[in-house]
């Protein structure tokens, strides 16, 4: 079998999946065109790298759509100098199209080691203004904000308030909110001391889990015990 051309799929994924579905946004669709989504999947999933789907990356999660992370990208209008928050790092794909897009980046993954392979995924792209760190990010940083933007890559039940008082003025905060089987994009931009949100599409995302998301369920005993 040839090898794969993952640039001319790369090209194509954003002319097909990206800009016949409107995106427009010339720096969103430059970002998309240089990040190699396929490094950021397992070597097994590197053939579909480029297809219009979500895709596995490990411990139950996903590396989610190029149109969803585009269509987010693009609601959230970078100029190039912004302080970054994303909530759940996964893969680091998205991270590493924050790193093009924005000033600085702060990444906050709870599983220790999706955090750790994103990290060298990003070292090996060079990319060098952001930060990984371990822990429930539905707290947010308060110790770091306030943030111009605020990404979250995983479904909260109702945006956390304790996100919305860590952005900055005009700051804008994307995320999927709504039950655990389907949710809607909500954005929230903030004017001084209110905060207009709006509903954009209906998405499907991995669970929020923490303090202001969903509740850890216990895992089920993969063997009943005999009595
Ligand atoms: N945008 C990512 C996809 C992330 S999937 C990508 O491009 O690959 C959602 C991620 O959120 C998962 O890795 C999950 O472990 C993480 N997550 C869920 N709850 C979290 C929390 N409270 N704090 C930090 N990360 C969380």
């Amino acid at each position: 079998m040839p090898p794969l051309d993952f640039d001319a799929a790369r090209n194509r994924m954003v002319r097909d999946q990206l800009e016949a579905r409107n995106i427009s946004d010339p720096a969103v669709l430059r970002a998309m065109r240089t990040v190699p989504r396929h490094q950021f999947v397992p070597t097994e999933m590197q053939q579909y790298a480029y297809n219009d789907s979500a895709l596995p990356i490990g411990l139950e999660q996903t590396i989610s759509q190029p149109y969803i992370v585009a269509y987010m990208l693009e609601q959230l209008a970078f100029t190039g100098s912004e302080d970054v928050l994303e909530i759940g790092t996964g893969s680091g794909y998205l991270t590493a199209l924050l790193c093009e897009l924005a000033g600085h980046v702060i990444s906050v993954e709870r599983h220790q080691q999706l955090a750790e392979r994103a990290g060298q995924h990003l070292d090996k792209l060079n990319c060098s203004n952001v930060e990984i760190l371990v822990g429930d990010g539905s707290q947010g940083l308060p110790d770091m904000a306030p943030f111009d933007v605020i990404v979250v890559s995983a479904a909260a039940p109702s945006i956390p308030r304790v996100l919305m008082t860590q952005l900055s003025d005009q700051g804008r905060m994307i995320l999927p909110v709504g039950d655990q089987d389907r949710q809607y994009l909500e954005k929230v931009v903030r004017a001084g001391s209110s905060w207009h949100v709006e509903q954009l599409m209906q998405v499907v995302f991995v669970p929020l889990l923490g303090k202001h998301g969903f509740i850890e369920q216990p895992q089920k005993h993969k063997h009943k015990r005999r009595a």
